[in-house]
């Protein structure tokens, strides 16, 4: 996706004797293909992702990205960021060009606990976030699974468990410290380079590498949480629609619009073959709700009365609800958005599962695979509006994760994710369409910010940029104009500069 690569030349022993030189003095280090720590530095979440870079750097600071930076750019080299190293895209990783793994050695969160903000290095992963804000009696809204990065995640925009409370991650950022193309270490926020903030929250990747995230923190008591496993069949399925679409029904009340759980609930529910089901594919339900364990079972009882066959629901440690989906590092993966409305029309439920079983009985490599749909109170993220990010709107992401091992999968599994993908589009456009305002139908459905309805992040290999960014994107032609005029930072979803685009 937009990557140079191909015309930019390859990183050469003298350039890593260069860099090793230039960051001498520095804590960074540089870890060429036969120095230790290299493969940790370009192992990826989906092995499928995975490219040799020429060099890797662990910087330990802004200034040692800096110094990277303007090697890579004074030298006509390739440049990839690695933040947590989930994209599935291949889109933090480079082939011959220099690597800046992020994840490797700036990793630290500190806590001010008085006003409740959080200073996140920009290789952090959720984990380290979750873990130190949580020994504060704190929490922000943050990935859903624990071991996915803090840095591709937010500068995308983030969901998280406690989204309907308080919206994207990027409706939490308070400020950001990034290292420019010309290797200017800049900081932003709405007072300070309030253009820069803007763009950051939402298309964060193309403007720099982001060194530090501050975030906004609220106080955090456990929360209900945990597993439940239904059985794959017609009326089971037929009763879970029905739960679903009554728990998650925006209504409009005399306080705006709310759903019945008053933000509170969020559950990850989909198709799946777990282990302890020996191979039959079952409905799997990750469901949390941030309050008392009392008021939780309230909400979610009209899902025990369906009879789950497994029930783990429980209170627990606000981080363990961003662990209830297993980190399960090295296989390939190519993940596919895709997105829904309400009501889900249990139809179309039985068909996905029709398109689910019929591909894995074919592939059986492709096993673990998840087709899945999220529900939260989607009112939040509508309404807030912090950043450039364009998939506001009171639809809900979907997910399509082909998960298998043998490489010479890799095409029909990508074929399959696009197949699913194509289907939910198709009964957006006829049926969810109609059933919310602010899209318009037709053939292809776009949101109030004229984006296609799908969530970058989950999306990077077929969407392009002015259809993730949707109206935002003239602006960000000009903020990438003044910010990198030379496009370097060009790898997913990248946006013409303002110069360039008027000699299109
Ligand atoms: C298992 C799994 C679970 C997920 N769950 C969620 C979820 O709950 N909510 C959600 O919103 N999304 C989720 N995602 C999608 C996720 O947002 C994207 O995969 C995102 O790209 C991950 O960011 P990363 O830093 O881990 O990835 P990377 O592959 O390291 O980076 C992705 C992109 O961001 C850039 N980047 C990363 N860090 C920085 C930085 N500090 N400065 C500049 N650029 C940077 C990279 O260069 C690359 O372009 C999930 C993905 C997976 C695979």
């Amino acid at each position: 996706m937009g990557s140079m690569a191909d015309s930019k030349r390859l990183v050469t022993t003298d350039d890593i004797d260069k860099l090793k030189q230039l960051l001498s003095g520095t804590n960074a280090e540089v870890r060429g293909p036969s120095d230790s720590g290299y493969d940790k530095s370009i192992e990826r979440w989906s092995k499928a992702a995975e490219k040799p870079a020429g060099v890797a750097v662990a910087p330990t600071c802004a200034q040692d990205v800096s110094i990277a930076i303007k090697y890579a750019a004074e030298n006509g080299l390739d440049l990839a960021v690695k933040g947590g190293g989930h994209s599935t895209a291949g889109v933090s990783s480079t082939n011959g060009g220099i690597l800046i793994d992020l994840q490797s050695k700036m990793r630290k969160v500190d806590v001010d606990p008085e006003k409740r903000l959080l200073y996140i290095q920009g290789g952090a992963l959720w984990s380290d976030v979750d873990e130190a804000a949580w020994n504060h009696g704190l929490a922000t809204v943050g990935g859903t699974v624990a071991d996915t990065g803090v840095g591709g995640l937010t500068l995308g925009g983030g969901y998280g468990v406690l989204s309907g409370a308080y919206g994207l991650v990027i409706d939490n950022t308070v400020s950001f410290e990034t290292v420019l193309a010309n290797g200017e270490i800049k900081r932003s926020s709405k007072e300070e380079n309030s253009d820069l903030f803007w763009a950051l929250n939402g298309a964060g990747q193309n403007f720099g590498v982001t060194t530090e995230f501050v975030l906004q923190a609220y106080p955090q008591e456990k929360i209900y949480m945990g597993t439940m496993l239904f059985p794959a069949e017609t009326e089971v399925i037929s009763k879970l629609v029905a739960a679903l679409n009554e728990l998650y029904k925006v209504q409009e009340t005399p306080q705006g619009p709310q759903t019945k759980s008053l933000g509170r609930a969020m559950s990850l529910v989909g198709f799946a073959k777990p282990p302890p089901l020996g191979g039959k594919t079952a409905v799997l339900m990750n469901a949390v709700y941030d309050g008392p364990e009392e008021e939780g079972k309230k909400i979610f009882q009209p899902f025990f009365d369906i009879g789950p066959i497994v029930n783990q629901m429980r209170l627990d440690a606000y981080p363990n609800a961003n662990k209830l989906v297993p980190a399960m590092y090295g296989m390939r993966s190519s993940m596919k958005g895709a997105a829904h409305m309400m009501p889900i029309r249990e139809q179309f439920v039985h068909d996905i599962k029709g398109a689910y079983d019929g591909f894995i009985d074919t592939c059986e490599d492709a096993a673990p695979s998840v087709v899945a749909w999220e529900l939260y109170d989607p009112v939040k993220v509508a309404t807030l509006d912090q950043g450039s990010f364009a998939n506001r709107g009171y639809h809900f992401n979907s997910l399509v994760m082909p998960m298998w091992s043998k490489p010479e999968n890799d095409v029909r599994c990508r074929q399959f994710a696009r197949d699913i993908s194509t289907m939910f589009k198709k009964e957006i456009e006829n049926h969810g369409a109609k059933a919310s305002g602010g899209i318009e139908g037709g053939a292809s459905v776009r949101g109030s910010k004229g984006a296609v309805l799908l969530y970058g992040n989950y999306d990077q290999y077929d969407e392009i940029s002015k259809d993730v960014y949707g109206d935002n994107y003239p602006r960000l032609q000009k903020i990438k104009g003044q910010y990198d005029p030379n496009n370097m930072f060009n790898k997913l979803f990248a946006i013409q500069p303002e110069k360039a685009s008027s000699q299109l």
